[in-house]
């Protein structure tokens, strides 16, 4: 039921599989629709009847086969004429604003419903589409339908104040109207989001974190909140540059439409060359960092305490964040890894506690961030451990050197002998690999 002052709001995804392509035609034919067309007229069936003839045709589970019909019958009996419908594409894209001007119809000869069409989708409604806004980020609109027109599912439904919806579309229409077709016209875009030109550095670390990450980002994404903060810029409008990649990498069939001559000149510069990007982008990043303030620091430096808990700190992810983050990182989590203990004794004084590698990183930069290749140890056992007093056997079983065996220091005896023969606390989820225990054992332990 719509309340007084509200409107009923419809989201359909043009087409999973070439979504720009299907917003064209729904806008020329001037409908929305929904596949599934070997279905047939839905016009007179029942619920029971749709739902019997999915499963029949696709050998869907009951709980599939009752989502497909929902979405069916959404389209044939919620939608009303007079209903404002957002066709979304993907990449945080809403293609098409229109109102709903004719009920469901079945059609599979028009261009949007030709079963040898590009698109085939024959469940239709008639829609009158908005000259503008066209193809605008959805982050344009209030959080709430923002988050709703990228939701679940081929087909929404939701109520919305009327006058707010009305106030909304306008405020973005003027600006926002981006040919689609057409490449290259950034100026288009509302100046306020796109803010302005973007340097070749800048654009190197957008392109760094587009070839690391993809283009699925939305503006609470904690990269994309990283970068907004480091180069002063809002976080749509790193979204939209990130957009902007997508468009210069499929030649302006997915993503926004529309890119800056920067982007396709910084890309060519790069393309191919994935480890000189991530370096350069690293070499970019000190040097503005260099130029913060130490509050400015520490928002940035949280990024690599999340990437790391998240376990998503990976090679190519490592030019997104700073030396010093990533030790204090790493630090952070070979800490959290040992419950904040050292793995040999039960030491948790946490300034005494360091993250020790077993592979040592000069020898080896690729395990580096590894967990694997860490242990938490107290100062006094990481400075035994580094200098082959003690070492680990692939089983967790703690050996101690020989020598030590000559000294008669009490000390010796208690921190370090007395070690001999147990086992290492294992830690929360990374234990140390075998080949890095055998490796130190064999290179570095004084027997
Ligand atoms: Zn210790």
């Amino acid at each position: 039921m719509v309340l007084l002052g509200q409107m009923q709001l419809v989201r359909i995804v043009a087409h999973h599989e070439d979504p720009r392509v299907a917003a064209d035609l729904f806008a020329s034919e001037g409908i929305a629709a929904i596949g599934w067309s070997s279905l047939g007229d839905l016009g007179s069936k029942t619920r029971k009847e749709i739902k019997a003839l999915i499963q029949r045709q696709w050998k869907t589970s009951e709980q599939e086969s009752a989502r497909m019909t929902w979405e069916l019958l959404t389209l044939r009996d919620t939608v009303k004429v007079g209903d404002t419908v957002f066709a979304y594409v993907r990449d945080n894209t809403v293609a098409l604003v229109g109102e709903v001007v004719r009920g469901y119809e079945f059609n599979n000869s028009n261009k949007v419903g030709n079963k040898s069409g590009p698109v085939g989708y024959a469940h239709q409604i008639g829609v009158r589409w908005r000259d503008a806004p066209r193809t605008f980020s959805r982050f344009l609109l209030p959080k709430g339908l923002s988050d709703w027109v990228a939701g679940r599912g081929t087909i929404g439904i939701r109520n919305y104040d009327r006058d707010d919806l009305e106030r909304t579309i306008n405020k973005i229409s003027p600006g926002t109207h981006i040919a689609a077709k057409k490449a290259g016209r950034e100026k288009n875009l509302d100046p306020k989001i796109r803010g302005p030109p973007w340097t070749r550095d800048e654009d190197v670390l957008a392109l760094a974190l587009y070839k690391s990450t993809g283009s699925s980002h939305d503006d609470e994404d904690p990269e994309v909140a990283e970068l907004s903060r480091l180069l002063k810029r809002t976080s749509a409008a790193v979204v939209f540059k990130l957009g902007n990649f997508k468009a210069v990498q499929t030649k302006g069939r997915a993503g926004l439409s529309h890119f800056a001559p920067m982007d396709l000149k910084v890309w060519r510069e790069f393309d191919g060359h994935d480890s000189e990007l991530y370096q350069e982008a690293e070499k970019i990043r000190n040097g503005i960092y260099a130029r913060f303030k130490d509050r400015e620091v520490g928002q940035i430096e949280d990024l690599a305490r999340r990437l790391m808990k998240e376990g998503r700190l990976s090679t190519e992810r490592l030019s997104q964040v700073l030396p010093r983050q990533k030790g204090a990182a790493l630090r952070d989590a070979v800490l959290e890894n040992y419950g904040g203990k050292c793995a040999f004794c039960d030491l948790d004084i946490r300034e005494m506690l360091v993250a020790a590698h077993i592979r040592r990183w000069t020898d080896d930069s690729e395990n580096r961030y590894n967990l694997s290749n860490t242990l938490c140890l107290c100062v006094l056992h990481h400075s035994a451990f580094d200098n082959g007093l003690l070492t680990v056997s692939d089983d967790g079983t703690i050996v101690v050197s020989q020598n030590l065996r000559k000294s008669n220091s009490r000390a010796v005896r208690s921190a370090l002998l007395n070690l001999d023969n147990t086992k290492i606390r294992m830690p929360l989820s990374y234990p140390p690999g075998k080949q890095f225990l055998a490796d130190h054992k064999r290179l570095f332990f004084n027997n």
